[in-house]
């Protein structure tokens, strides 16, 4: 069985993001860029399924402008076997990143595809559930916990106040979540033979998909500053001034 993984290249969880200077985006020129972190989570756990013997290979693929082939390396680095590029310019949607997935994975044969629950730039949540429903596959959203046995997946879900285990047919779609595990670092043998595994490239005029936006982005702004914070001297202080600031005391 073929496991395909979507990897997205965002910026870095750890770099400081500026709002561009029209308030239509974010600015990532010199920003640092990486692997969107649960679609790391994603490779993991694709990989322990090909190690435990439920899977023969693990396929990656990214959308978006050229250098996204270095979200393909990074998870060549820890063992995928082959990556695919689909390239499309400016900024591309859920939806149009879910019909790219729904004809790879049909190209592919995929018998599962491991998605992260959401890209950690725009914060959908939503090119899983996209590219399940077009597909007409089951899925299974913030899995903690995935196991095959024979043609049956089972996937342990975390929900509001507790977990839900599903059981379900492959092909499928799996989101992936924290808890799921701790991915790998990529060892130096792997790092190695990434700069020698295969990226097939293809644009999205190749896949005959239509990805014009549908949604239009009306403003971007950044949080408003904090405040700063008030030292009190007693705890009588604290609560005339919640009671005179609020009023709900
Ligand atoms: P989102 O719905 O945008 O929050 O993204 C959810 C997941 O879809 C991500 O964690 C990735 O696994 C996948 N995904 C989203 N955009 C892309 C992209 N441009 N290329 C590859 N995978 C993507």
């Amino acid at each position: 069985m073929r496991i395909l993984v979507a990897v997205k290249r965002v910026a870095d969880f750890n770099a400081r993001i500026r709002v561009n200077a029209e308030g239509t985006g974010v600015d990532l020129s010199n920003v640092k860029m990486a692997m969107n972190p649960f679609d790391e989570i994603a490779v993991e756990a694709a990989l322990r399924l090909r190690e435990a013997g439920a899977a023969s290979e693990v396929v990656v693929v990214s959308v978006g402008e050229a250098s996204v082939s270095e979200a393909v390396r990074a998870a060549f680095a820890m063992g995928a076997d082959r990556g695919i590029v689909v390239r499309a310019d400016g900024r591309v949607e859920p939806l149009a990143v879910a019909k790219i997935l729904a004809a790879i994975a049909k190209r592919e044969e995929a018998g599962l595809v491991i998605l992260g629950k959401q890209a950690i730039d725009d914060d959908a949540n939503q090119t899983g559930q996209m590219l399940a429903a077009l597909a007409g596959w089951p899925i299974a959203t913030f899995a903690s916990e995935i196991t095959i046995d024979g043609a049956a997946l089972t996937v342990t879900r975390e929900i509001d106040g507790g977990h839900e285990t599903l059981r379900m047919a492959m092909p499928a779609v799996v989101t992936a979540d924290l808890r799921l595990n701790q991915p790998r670092y990529a060892s130096l043998p792997n790092i190695m033979k990434a700069k020698k595994k295969p990226i097939d490239e293809m644009t999205v005029g190749d896949l005959g998909i239509d990805t014009a936006p549908r949604l239009r982005v009306l403003k971007v702004a950044p949080p408003a500053d904090r405040k700063a914070g008030v030292k009190v001297s007693s705890a009588t202080e604290l609560v005339e001034r919640l009671r005179a600031e609020t009023g709900v005391l």
